[in-house]
């Protein structure tokens, strides 16, 4: 699903703290906030960029920035993860609590969803501990005006002593007054200092006790209440970065060791140990929020919840939860297959005639045979079959899959999922990932940030290819329609088509339980971690900005990334095809040395050639295939389905080869870029080499079994 940052364009800055700015007096704003409340909504609008946006908690798990300006200022904004405290548990919470706490951002806009306000107070709280530069988005005021909810939110300003807006990100205009708040802030000398969280007693004098050694060691670096609190707390992973932005004297100042000894020595003799004091500091912070809004949010009962609950009950249940979800597979595939077809063709057609009219252009102008072979019959052809083969069916796939993910649907998966994923010792959000996956793989493993547990997060990461990307779709689907419904088309095939590749998928889903579950029981044992799933309301998916987002940013994105790789791999294979030794190509000499173990597969040696050469991208597995079955001559032209079919049967295969060809498509290594993603993720050649010697080995396994088994007994 090219979900990630960089599949669309957008430079992600992992540490958090590295801000580019267009010129040194641009000022950096942080977009912080609860999960999905919008605020990549907001970044998109105010930035013009296209941060990818989704109906689910924990899909941006990196800091992206773009930049933004008013007749007033300049500004590089900060879209932050999603989190809903600065306590940070997970890694992508701390991205978030780094950048706000170290970041040193000019301002931090705090979005919150105006149909859940008290809990997304409890950020807003903390972040003002922080910083007196905040300013509150009440962003969803839409929905909050459909369910019935009024908010004052001059009189939330008020008691919280920092600006509130209130927005409907969906609508750039409403976001007027937000540009013009931050104008407004940036140019204020001075900002009255915000509401402070009173903690008990016991907290507030051994705040007092260290504040003081704090104030003058920090030099206004950090708000000295706050980083005092930190210091009760004995966070260590805050320690450390507290070390890392204030150096390593500052806590091994003696005055400071002895403050805070005596501090948490007075806090033990009231009964104030560390859990009790997290305990303490986070009911504080909930009272406090609650204090807030109890007369400025009213809430009218209504309907509209009703509705949400009664989708839930169908969408979630135990008997209607799965079958919908495998109809709602089926039919986006159905969708997919059955559109794709005709513009498949058409596409094939116009490419091929303009291959043609090549041809004619190299003849006149007397070109050599191998210049034109190289890059007409090499380079053209090659892309030719990528776009016609990959683009429809994509550019169908990506929107549907979108609107399902917007609509607020791909939670209801995960919470679905969640118990067959607890049975294996993961954990229920490794579905999310897996979706991801659907789309591109890669993008999957750095949507694994979302889950907290290393381990979990691991066995996610190992397991995350046995769904095919986008490059593996249209494989499966050609092989499915040329093998097994035909090509005539039709809404029976198309319809037959469907269920096969859902058979396909879910045979992925249960290799990916299986492997998950020996992982967990050998090299990553474990018991599975609690977390909490959280379900959001329903929303209208924005139909023709879906349409158009996903066509641009990951159809077009994902279809250059094939072009690239497709365009040399075509004059890769065109040369090894023609470059003889002996009177043989060396196609022929590699096809033939790995034909042997290739036929136990139930595949030939041109089958494993593609698979291997396609590493880079698996995109380009069939266009090498095509590619090497004409280089042996047997037919010259080849702009149909129907004539792929023949010639593959021509070169020998038969159904027994389609469906291994098939398997192995399923399972087998995961292309460079995914590996390389691995790598980065994991820190670990282990785990790299294990994410590629995984499904390699049991790829290899199902298809001798099956090809002895289809043997044995056909
Ligand atoms: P993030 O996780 O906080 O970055 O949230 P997103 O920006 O991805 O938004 C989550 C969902 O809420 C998406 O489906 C958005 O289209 C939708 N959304 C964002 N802002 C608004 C709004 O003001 N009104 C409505 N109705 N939907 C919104």
């Amino acid at each position: 699903m090219g979900l990630t940052n960089s599949s669309v364009g957008i430079k992600a800055v992992d540490s958090g703290l590295e801000i580019k700015r267009l010129s040194p007096s641009d000022k950096v704003i942080a977009i912080a906030g609860n999960p999905n409340v919008g605020k990549s909504t907001v970044f998109n609008a105010l930035t013009g960029m296209n941060q990818h946006t989704g109906n689910w908690p924990g899909k941006t798990v990196t800091n992206a920035q773009g930049y933004c300006a008013t007749s007033k200022h300049a500004y590089v904004m900060v879209d932050i993860p999603g989190t809903y405290s600065l306590m940070a548990h997970s890694a992508e919470e701390e991205v978030a609590r780094n950048f706000i706490c170290f970041g040193e951002p000019d301002a931090v806009v705090v979005i919150c969803d105006a149909t859940c306000l008290e809990r997304n107070l409890n950020l807003v709280l903390q972040t003002i501990e922080i910083s007196s530069k905040v300013i509150v988005c009440v962003n969803l005021m839409d929905e909050a005006k459909r369910k019935n909810i009024k908010i004052d939110l001059a009189k939330i300003s008020e008691r919280l002593g920092v600006p509130v807006i209130g927005t409907v990100a969906r609508k750039r205009k409403s976001l007027t007054a937000l540009l013009s708040t931050l104008d407004d802030m940036i140019d204020a000398e001075h900002c009255p200092a915000p509401l402070s969280v009173r903690y008990s007693d016991e907290i507030e004098q051994a705040i007092d006790l260290i504040e003081p050694i704090v104030r003058q060691k920090t030099n206004g670096k950090l708000n000295s209440r706050w980083l005092s609190l930190k210091l009760l707390d004995q966070d260590q992973s805050l320690i450390s970065e507290i070390n890392a932005y204030l150096g390593n004297d500052f806590l091994l100042d003696e005055t400071l060791i002895a403050a805070l000894e005596i501090a948490k020595l007075k806090l033990t003799q009231s009964g104030i140990g560390p859990d009790q004091l997290k305990d303490k500091v986070v009911s504080a912070l909930v009272t406090a929020a609650e204090k807030i809004c109890r007369d400025t949010v009213i809430f009218q009962k209504e309907k509209y919840d009703a509705f949400d609950r009664k989708m839930d009950r169908i969408l979630t249940s135990r008997q209607t939860g799965y079958p919908i979800m495998i109809l709602l597979l089926a039919m986006v595939f159905w969708l997919t297959i059955s559109g794709a077809n005709v513009p498949s063709q058409l596409l094939a057609d116009g490419l091929f005639w303009v291959q043609d009219r090549l041809t004619s252009l190299f003849h006149f102008m007397n070109a050599p045979d191998w210049l034109h072979g190289v890059l007409v019959l090499g380079v053209y052809r090659v892309l030719a079959w990528v776009i016609s083969v990959m683009l429809p069916p994509m550019a169908i796939f990506f929107p549907l899959f979108t609107l399902l993910e917007d609509a607020g649907y791909l939670p209801r998966v995960a919470y679905n999922l969640d118990k067959p994923f607890k049975c294996c010792r993961a954990c229920g959000k490794q579905s999310l990932t897996m979706c991801m996956g659907f789309g591109c793989n890669a993008a999957g493993i750095i949507g694994c940030r979302i889950i907290d547990s290393p381990r979990e997060r691991l066995l996610a990461i190992l397991t995350n290819n046995f769904v095919p990307c986008n490059g593996r779709f249209p494989t499966l689907i050609a092989i499915l329609t040329m093998f097994f419904v035909g090509v005539q088309g039709g809404t029976i095939a198309s319809l037959f088509s469907a269920v096969l590749l859902t058979v396909v998928i879910l045979l992925g889903v249960l290799i990916t339980f299986g492997v998950t579950k020996l992982l967990s029981a050998t090299l990553l044992k474990g018991v599975p971690s609690s977390f909490t799933l959280e379900l959001p309301p329903y929303r209208k998916p924005q139909i023709g900005k879906v349409i158009v987002r996903s066509i641009f940013d990951r159809t077009l994105f994902v279809l250059g990334r094939a072009i690239i790789v497709a365009a040399p791999a075509g004059l890769v294979i065109w040369m090894m095809a023609n470059i003889m030794v002996g009177g043989i190509s060396i196609l022929n000499y590699c096809t033939a040395f790995l034909d042997p173990f290739a036929r136990l597969m139930g595949l030939d040696g041109v089958i494993l050639i593609a698979f291997i050469l396609g590493f880079p991208a698996n995109e380009i597995v069939i266009p090498i295939m095509i590619m090497a079955y004409m280089s042996q001559g047997s037919l010259l032209e080849l702009d149909s389905l129907a004539e792929m079919k023949q010639l593959f049967v021509l070169n020998g295969w038969t159904w027994v080869t389609a469906i291994s060809t098939m398997l192995f498509s399923l399972i087998h290594w995961p292309c460079s870029t995914t590996l390389l993603t691995i790598k980065k993720e994991t820190g670990s050649w282990k785990w790299t080499a294990l994410a590629m010697g995984i499904p390699t080995v049991i790829g290899v396994g199902t298809c001798i079994l099956f090809a002895s088994f289809a043997k044995l007994f056909l």
